[in-house]
């Protein structure tokens, strides 16, 4: 009697750089895991042909953000649409993003970092070591797999962000530094002062791009300034992004933009940093509001995206373009004397800010042979669920590995299909995913399976494995 499987693809090019695996091939998948990869007899619910497809281990996303104070419910839909499977929350609040994830959910694998943030989880600018435990054990109990630093945004002191980095190093959680603290910049110098301040322990350096936007000189320089420092950290997991726009708040108090960042994009654009100007700008278009149409948010300017900022009152998402093509793309694509990228993920900082373009984006540095295929599922599924602690199960496509995969067409640059642990997420455009499946920390189980999801357990210690150095 023939194998009854879940899933059969089949005729697609397998490409699984963890097992050497680049050839065409179908794949089936029974039980949720990756159950025979060579020339499948039997039959399956689910059956597609991909002949011309590249079949790859799910997608992940190792920096987005899902939560109602970055992001928004859509973020969801729009990940899955994006072709990915599994995505790190880079952010939280870690409340927020549960209930979205129970609520919204697509079907992903969801992991979040809570926020170390003064007034909101800690005190002041300047925790000491036992409110740092606290926080994290909060966070932790919560469904969180760690803490992230804010720095850029809402800094802290140096020492109290190297305090942090010691707290989650000695409690085995995850750990992710926006560079930068009350007294230094979020630039080149920041990302220097981080990777001194984590003292050898393991440390996720997001978005590299956004320290090397070549405010002060060339972004080219900077770029290489920073590869070279990663190279001297192998305690330091980085990532980077493709899209030329970044993720600000609209949001104003006392006819003044809230956040610096908004203010100095404003005036980078030669708007005064005022809401008035802001709301020129959007007018303009040199400013654009994260406007939510038809389940997924759009990037709009003029009248439009005008109309959206006031209805929201300011508090809307809203995007510059601010990142230099150079170090996009040197950062995407640079590799170290052994051959292993410099920069070990490709990430969007997307979800519900509308930049979710591994496929469109990435797939084109594969088009201009700057990555190869096998170097993009490199940098955006192997490397990304090493870091996450969960090389032995996710970003492979090994038998027994999780039924996570993403089917692209190459030509469009374009998922077409993808499946978490089996189950359809999306097929053609359509989004057929439901609910979420979530990362935690031991102690966090409970209070995760209660809301309604399944649960991945992230093991004190696996996480941020770092190099041989
Ligand atoms: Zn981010």
């Amino acid at each position: 009697m023939p194998m009854e499987y879940d899933v059969i693809l089949r005729g697609g090019l397998i490409v699984d750089p963890a097992n050497g695996v680049n050839r065409v091939a179908d794949l089936a998948i029974a039980d949720g895991k990756v159950a025979q990869v060579g020339d499948v007899t039997g039959r399956a619910k689910i059956e597609r042909d991909v002949t011309g497809m590249v079949v790859m281990p799910g997608i992940i996303d190792s920096h987005v953000h899902l939560s109602p104070w970055l992001g928004g419910a859509a973020g969801h839909r729009m990940l899955a649409l994006a072709g990915v499977t599994c995505a790190l929350d880079m952010a939280g609040p870690i409340d927020g993003v549960t209930r979205f994830a129970a609520e919204q959910g697509c079907g992903l694998t969801i992991a979040c970092i809570d926020y170390v943030r003064p007034g909101h989880t800690v005190e002041s600018v300047n925790p000491g070591m036992a409110e740092l435990r606290d926080t994290l054990a909060r966070a932790r109990a919560s469904g969180a797999i760690g803490l992230k630093i804010l720095g850029g945004h809402f800094p802290l002191s140096a020492e109290a962000s190297g305090r942090v980095m010691q707290v989650t190093a000695d409690e085995g959680a995850y750990v992710a530094f926006h560079s930068g603290t009350v007294d230094t910049p979020q630039n080149v110098d920041g990302m220097r002062q981080s990777c001194e301040l984590a003292a050898g322990n393991p440390l996720h350096l997001p978005h590299i791009n956004s320290y090397t936007r070549g405010l002060d000189g060339s972004a080219l320089i900077e770029a290489e300034d920073a590869i070279e420092m990663l190279g001297r950290h192998p305690n330091i997991w980085s990532e980077s992004y493709l899209a030329p726009i970044n993720g600000n708040s609209g949001k104003c108090a006392n006819g003044v933009p809230e956040a610096v960042a908004t203010q100095r994009n404003l005036e980078r654009g030669g708007f005064e940093a005022s809401k008035e100007g802001l709301a020129q700008a959007i007018r303009d278009g040199w400013a654009m509001v994260h406007v939510l149409k038809d389940g997924i948010n759009h990037l709009q300017g003029g009248p439009e995206g005008l109309l959206a900022w006031q209805a929201a009152e300011s508090d809307i998402g809203i995007s510059f373009y601010a990142n230099p093509p150079e170090p996009r793309l040197h950062l995407a694509t640079a590799r170290r004397a052994d051959g292993s990228y410099a920069i070990d993920g490709l990430a969007t900082d997307g979800g519900g800010i509308p930049r979710n373009d591994l496929c469109s984006r990435g797939l084109g540095l594969v088009h201009l042979d700057a990555l190869s295929m096998e170097g993009f599922v490199i940098k955006t599924s192997m490397n990304p669920a090493r870091v996450l602690g969960l090389s032995a199960r996710k970003g492979h496509l090994g038998v027994g590995a999780d039924g996570d995969v993403t089917v692209i067409d190459l030509a469009r640059l374009t998922p077409v299909a993808s499946f978490a642990h089996g189950k359809p997420i999306l097929a053609d455009g359509q989004v057929l995913g439901r609910s979420s499946r979530m990362l935690v920390p031991p102690e966090g189980a409970e209070h995760v399976r209660a809301m309604g999801m399944d649960v991945l357990i992230a093991e004190p210690g696996s996480m941020i494995p770092g190099r041989a150095a």
